[in-house]
């Protein structure tokens, strides 16, 4: 993403169906996985991720001492069900993974509906939606059903199977590295750790992938990095294990619900006023659409860690609507009805404007800072009759010219002159090639 990829990013604007199309696709193969922090569910995701990029796997030993944390046993699960005394499934976790609760020890006994009670989870105010829970770090066991099935629950004895294994084992993520000019990094993060749930997570997944897939493409300033890994314990292992890597990361973005129609939320890394928050800003303040900008809170997703004082890296959330803020969230209702594949195309989109944009970010340093260079004899100046659209802005250009005293970055230069990014760019890549004006380096 150079200089002059603004006609390649333009292109791509064009291609909103099919790559809206793509991405839905993903998320409907990844949807029927039982995935959770640890085991063959998430191998599997990463499996097909793979047959999009080329995703590094790696394994860490259930046991492995990560910060203040340990990486738990893996949970796996083959069958789970509740049948009532005529032998009939009332639950069956064939039909949803969602009925059993994540992380559920193994269980084979029968206990009465008293007794099973305790260990069932419905929501009374959406008696249709089936709830998502877990138990990653208390070893339990449950079951989420509608309330409707609940309230249909007739006294007696019932047979509850949980099919599952808790046992050492391994944490699995995937990692993608694309390598730029520079070995500065841009982190895209990606937690994949949930079952059948679409914005959150399989949404901000496809778009992480079909952005590493267009990166890849291109001759990138930045070095890339994607991410998909287990929430928390996750981010928190990468961290841990790569430490000494962290410093090359300058900017960053966690995905997570970015499949939904609801308006665009950015929330600020912790540093608050870092490019990346600027610049994210900045893009969907010209989107025209709809979008909120919230400053940082240590609640969430995996930007808790990476802006955790130890790191405080400039990573910030890109999402739709926030998580709690929708009443599907985490319920068997955010599904693939709930997600749309214009919605998470446009989410791709502004999340490729804003890199692109933080790609062509420089700052930059007038060779002739003395009064104005005669642009005329140079032909920046508009030909009479000229083609508009081709042509350099002459405004543009003196922005540019007067800003670039190594203080102001393109985006300094767009907001102090109220015009566009590109047109401002373009003005700078035709100072470029006269001479008039150089990039200040670090
Ligand atoms: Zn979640």
């Amino acid at each position: 993403m150079i200089i002059d990829s603004v006609k390649s990013l333009d292109f791509e604007r064009n291609q909103t169906e099919d790559v809206g199309q793509s991405m839905y696709q993903l998320m409907e193969r990844l949807y029927p996985i039982c995935r959770s922090i640890t085991g063959n569910g998430f191998r599997e995701t990463l499996n097909i991720i793979k047959s999009y990029i080329p995703l590094e796997v790696q394994e860490v030993p259930t046991g492995t001492e990560v910060y203040d944390w340990t990486v738990p046993k893996e949970w796996n699960i083959k069958d789970a069900y509740i049948k009532n005394e005529r032998g009939e499934k009332v639950v069956d976790f064939k039909n949803s993974n969602l009925h059993v609760v994540s992380y559920s020890v193994p269980v084979n006994q029968k206990m009465s509906l008293e007794a099973l009670k305790e260990h069932l989870y419905t929501l009374p105010d959406s008696p249709d939606w089936i709830p998502y829970r877990t138990t990653y770090y208390k070893e339990s066991w449950g079951f989420c059903l509608t309330h409707k099935q609940y309230l249909e629950l007739p006294d007696g004895e019932y047979e509850v199977v949980i099919d599952s294994s808790l046992e050492s084992g391994h944490l699995t993520y995937g990692e993608y590295f694309i390598a730029g000019e520079t070995t500065e990094e841009v982190l895209i993060s990606c937690h994949s750790c949930h079952p059948s749930l679409g914005n959150d997570n399989l949404s901000g997944i496809s778009v992480g992938v079909f952005l590493a897939q267009y990166l890849n493409k291109l001759p990138n300033r930045y070095s890339y990095r994607f991410l998909f890994i287990p929430g928390t314990i996750g981010s928190v292992t990468w961290l841990c294990h790569n430490e000494a890597k962290v410093t090359n990361i300058k900017h960053g973005l966690v995905l997570t619900c970015v499949g939904d129609g609801g308006k665009f939320t950015y929330k600020k890394s912790r540093q608050g006023e870092a490019e990346i928050d600027k610049i994210a800003e900045y893009v969907l303040a010209n989107s025209g659409k709809e979008y909120e900008i919230i400053d940082f809170f240590p609640y969430g997703y995996d930007e808790r860690q990476y802006c955790s004082p130890g790191f405080n890296l400039a990573v910030g959330c890109f999402m739709r609507s926030p998580h709690g803020s929708f009443p599907e969230y985490h319920t068997s209702a955010d599904n693939l009805d709930f997600v749309q594949p214009e919605y998470v195309a446009d989410s791709y989109h502004q999340c490729l404007s804003i890199l692109h944009i933080l790609e062509n970010n420089k700052t930059y340093l007038n060779q002739n800072p003395k009064c104005e260079p005669r642009l005329g004899k140079r032909g920046l100046y508009r030909a009479v009759g000229g083609q508009a659209e081709e042509a350099i802005n002459e405004l543009a250009i003196l922005w540019v010219l007067n800003l670039a005293d190594g203080e102001h970055s393109l985006l300094d230069m767009a907001q102090r002159s109220k015009m566009s990014i590109d047109v401002i760019n373009k003005a700078a890549i035709a100072l470029l090639k006269h001479d008039l004006l150089k990039e200040k380096t670090a």
